[in-house]
């Protein structure tokens, strides 16, 4: 029976949690509002109310999304309140908040009654299977049986966004405080689970076992943390042999088989299944029940085509016969974490290896390749073989380190180098989000094309630049904008930056035809006249001596580890 105002699981009681979260900028206040309110609540409503808390409509682990816009909330909106777009519009500007917003404007226009979380999450399912404008329907319901603050709550969670300084660490302090346990286990089930609806739940019942996975619930992915020199990697992981494999290019992925079931998760945990039907289709033979974390790579006839042919195949839930001969995938597996049953997670990397290349896995599954080093020489000389074959890094590993999901910890290492930096120019800049909200925080950048003397973009740069920086830049920006788009301003093209990259790829979305690769700020260049930058032809060059000679990555080692 889904529970009604009164016995803490209506939406009413969600609403005034979140504005009492809201109204206080402690966050052990924060914490301890939502702890009392999640404790009071039952198995059902709390996965509601974390998952809801957390601004999302659904779990991660149900794998949905609303495909609910702005638009038709705002629609629905105006039509329930009845007020003239003036009106409606003065009130937005005073909150720039689109649940806020709404809160206000159905303020004496709905007729509220009691309604539960339950039956929120029902309407919301309802909105997600409607299709197109049939979506408005549901919504609208539900919100005129809605007290106004109700709806406000309502329409955050359906917009994706609290704005009641609720981060998702918040709620898990908040689980903590209402169950009586230490942030770290809560944050440990939560790695494991990657859902915090399931982690509010299982936290409740004491369920904390953390050493084991279940199949077909995706598992958070271990992350590496980076590292700049091989002596830098022997003495963060502190010990005297550590493993290499090669850091591929492509996209993260996860498998999960058992008994001809197969399911595929990207790294934000959603289901990628349809996208590679080869992975799908081959790992019932694996013969096993298995769970594989590896590198799903775009490869044809042994070599590795680039990750811009790979991009075709993303995010996609069908794959025609001919793209699937056009840009065949494969999995490069580098970590077994489930065998027949048995979770291997507390193995050490050693392990869980032998136990991998005991499967005998075949096309288009592959091993990654390993190697070990004993000292920073070893390790240079990997890396130089790795950069080589074309790959852009290597990842180190520690031979006896336990699987951690969710983790960037020092049991895996990235070893990255610049492949070069450019000079360049800033010729567009963009307001930031999150924490660099109103300042213009993004810089797109370009080179000079000698042949026609114009300046053509090359890519986009968001980091490297210290707050105080960002803020004078932003005064410098707005003084030298030639045109105002709102979100985005055309400036003078006078800033030259010098950037670090890590790898340069062919583009249509930039007029010099390239996109320089996780672009970072090194300096301003104050001191370098425009006139003065980096070329087009440069980018070339770049780009002909480390991915264009050899037009694909060398794999064909991968096959035989
Ligand atoms: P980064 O995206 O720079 O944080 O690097 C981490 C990513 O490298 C992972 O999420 C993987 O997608 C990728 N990767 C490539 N090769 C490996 C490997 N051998 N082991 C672990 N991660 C890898």
């Amino acid at each position: 029976m889904p529970s009604k105002i009164g016995e803490g699981g209506g939406v009413l009681e969600f609403a005034r949690a979140g504005a009492a979260v809201g109204a206080t900028s402690a966050t052990s206040e924060k914490a301890r509002i939502l702890g009392t309110y999640f404790r009071a609540l039952d198995d059902d409503d709390l996965r509601r109310a974390a998952v809801f808390m957390s601004g999302r409509a659904f779990g991660p682990s149900q794998r949905r999304t609303l495909g609910l816009g702005w638009a038709v909330t705002s629609k629905v909106v105006e039509s329930i309140s009845g007020r003239d777009p003036d009106e409606l519009q003065a009130i937005f500007r005073k909150h720039s908040d689109i649940g806020d917003w709404a809160g206000e404007a159905l303020e004496g226009r709905t007729q509220p009654e009691p309604v539960s979380l339950a039956e929120v999450e029902t309407t919301l399912e309802g909105i997600r299977t409607a299709r197109g404008g049939a979506k408005a329907a549901p919504l609208e319901r539900l919100l005129r049986r809605l007290h106004p603050e109700a709806a406000r709550f309502v329409v955050k969670v359906i917009s994706g966004e609290m704005r009641i300084g609720l981060s998702e660490g918040l709620v898990e302090a908040a689980i903590a405080e209402a169950f009586g346990l230490p942030v770290t286990q809560v944050k440990r089930v939560h790695l494991i689970t990657g859902d915090i609806g399931e982690t509010a739940v299982r936290c409740k019942r004491g369920q904390l076992d953390t050493t084991s996975v279940t199949l077909f619930q995706p598992v958070r992915f271990m992350l590496a943390s980076p590292v700049e020199t091989a002596a830098e990697a022997f003495e963060r992981m502190g010990a005297d042999k550590v493993w290499t494999e090669e850091k591929y290019d492509g996209v993260r992925c996860q498998l999960h088989h058992a008994e001809g079931r197969v399911e595929l998760f990207s790294r934000d945990l959603k289901e990628t299944t349809g996208a590679f039907p080869e992975l799908a289709e081959s790992a019932p033979n694996l013969g096993h029940a298995v769970l594989f974390d590896g590198e799903v790579l775009a490869h044809r006839d042994g070599k590795v085509l680039r990750f811009f042919e790979l991009q075709h195949r993303l995010g996609r839930k069908k794959v025609t016969a001919e793209l699937r001969r056009e840009v065949p995938v494969v999995l490069v597996i580098f970590d077994l974490l489930h065998l027949d049953g048995r979770s291997l997670l507390d193995e050490p990397l050693e392990t869980r290896r032998r136990l991998l290349e005991g499967l005998g896995v075949e096309h288009p599954f592959l091993l990654a390749r390993l190697e070990e080093a004993t000292s920073p020489d070893d390790l240079d000389r990997i890396f130089a073989d790795t950069r080589e074959r074309g790959h852009e890094g290597l990842m180190v590993k520690d031979p006896m380190s336990p699987y951690t999901p969710g983790r960037r910890g020092l049991a895996w290492l990235k070893l990255k180098r610049p492949l070069a930096t450019l000079d360049v120019v800033v010729t567009a800049v963009e307001w930031g989000h999150g924490k660099r909200k109103g300042v213009l925080s993004d810089y797109t950048f370009a080179v000079k094309d000698t042949k026609t003397g114009r300046l053509v973009n090359v890519g986009k740069a968001y980091s490297g630049l210290t707050d105080a920086e960002i803020a004078d830049m932003t005064k410098r920006f707005l003084s030298i904008t030639l045109e105002d788009r709102g979100w985005a301003r055309v400036v003078k093209p006078e800033v030259v930056l010098e950037v670090a990259f890590d790898s340069i790829q062919h583009s249509k979305r930039h007029a010099s035809g390239y996109a320089l690769r996780f672009p970072r700020i090194v300096r301003i260049r104050d001191d370098k006249p425009v006139e003065e930058i980096d070329t087009l032809e440069r980018v070339e060059e770049l780009y002909e001596l480390y991915f264009g000679g050899k037009t694909e990555a060398d794999l064909s080692e991968v096959a035989e580890t």
